[in-house]
């Protein structure tokens, strides 16, 4: 179990599904945790959550888009709290607009939807690190935890530039990793999540109809995920804490999949 008392972490789209629960879990684990998102209402919904238990978290309006919103946080959260040591790069999502459908085909994919979930997955992913790594080399110690997804891993269907982004974070994220140890500390780790499928907003639009029942995709994905349903937000969290554990000082670089077994699946 991680021992994270004290310890101060960020977690990037804190007010959304899966990264406000990793929020809780931190906190509940001795975390103080500065919940941010673009979205200050999301972000202070999880944070009461937090205190109403007992915990510590504090909510941060900021876009991970922007290096000066970050840096304004970034001033916020060292008043609160101190230096930032763990860091969740959970902001990111996919746009139907950037979707391949029968409608609009790849070849019809409007270059600004490209870029937006580039940017948003990509960048949004990049910039938090360069405003919040160098806490971590001044403390000498810290651990990065980036969000990526099965699509970074193969291809998926329809999705392109969401799978092309989250393979650029996967990517990213091996990079990072050496360039830390080798030019800082081993110290700082980095490492990533690649969530198999879960019910989401930014999902829900594929995977269910109007009606609640799944679409033929839908129905495809639970045939091809071994563990025959959707994941919960739950089931990301001992992953999370493994990952954050000092106890895992000899794991850097690694993307490690939570996908009841999509990855491994071959169809046959
Ligand atoms: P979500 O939409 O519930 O959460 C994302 C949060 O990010 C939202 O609260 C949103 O307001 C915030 N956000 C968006 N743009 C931002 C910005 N510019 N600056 C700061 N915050 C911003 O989505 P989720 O399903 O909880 O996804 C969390 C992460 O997990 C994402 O990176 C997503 O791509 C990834 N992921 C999700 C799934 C899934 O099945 N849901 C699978 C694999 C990976």
């Amino acid at each position: 179990m991680a021992h994270l008392k004290g310890k101060v972490a960020l977690v990037t789209g804190g007010g959304g599904v899966l990264c406000g629960a990793m929020s809780k879990a931190l906190a509940e684990h001795g975390a103080r945790v500065a919940v941010m998102d673009v979205k200050l209402e999301a972000a202070e919904r999880v944070a009461e959550e937090i205190r109403s238990q007992g915990g510590e978290a504090t909510a941060i309006a900021a876009d991970v888009l922007s290096r000066e919103s970050l840096e304004a946080a970034r001033e916020k959260i060292h008043e609160v709290f101190g230096l930032v040591e763990i860091l969740i790069n959970g902001a990111g999502g996919n746009r139907p607009e950037a979707t391949a459908s029968p409608d609009r085909p790849f070849f019809a994919i409007p270059p600004e939807a490209i870029q937006w979930v580039f940017n948003l997955n990509c960048l949004g992913t990049i910039l938090p690190c360069q405003v919040f790594v160098p806490d971590m080399i001044q403390l000498q110690r810290g651990v990065v935890i980036n969000i990526t997804s099965m699509a970074a891993i193969r291809p998926l269907t329809r999705v392109v530039a969401y799978g092309a982004a989250k393979a650029a974070v996967a990517n990213f994220t091996q990079w990072l990793a050496v360039h830390l140890a080798q030019n800082y500390t081993p110290k700082i780790r980095v490492n990533a999540i690649a969530p198999g499928f879960f019910l989401t907003e930014q999902n829900r639009y594929l995977l269910v109809d109007e009606a609640g029942n799944p679409t033929p995709r839908g129905q495809t994905i639970l045939a091809h995920t071994p563990a025959g349903r959707y994941g919960e937000p739950a089931d990301l969290i001992s992953t999370l804490l493994w990952l954050v554990d000092d106890q895992s000082a000899f794991i850097t670089g690694a993307i490690i999949p939570v996908d009841g077994g999509f990855s491994a699946f071959s169809g046959v």
